[in-house]
């Protein structure tokens, strides 16, 4: 029985930050969440306009 609050991937979910990318090594594997206690969220563009415009700053590649 899992008794702690660690995901399949040993990491802690941070249940407010939802997130998708598999691919970084904060991601919790089979938890669609992030493990770190916060994230910064930037932009590549001069004038942002829709959401493919942003990017996780604290993306780690695993
Ligand atoms: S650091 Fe960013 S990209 Fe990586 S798991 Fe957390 S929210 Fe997702």
């Amino acid at each position: 029985m899992n008794t702690n609050n660690f995901g399949q991937s040993g990491r802690n979910p941070n249940h407010c930050i939802a997130c998708t990318v598999q691919q970084c090594a904060h991601h919790c594997g089979s938890d669609n969440y992030c493990s770190l206690d916060r994230i910064l969220v930037g932009t590549h563009e001069y004038n942002p306009t829709e959401d493919q415009c942003t990017d996780c700053k604290s993306f780690l590649k695993k």
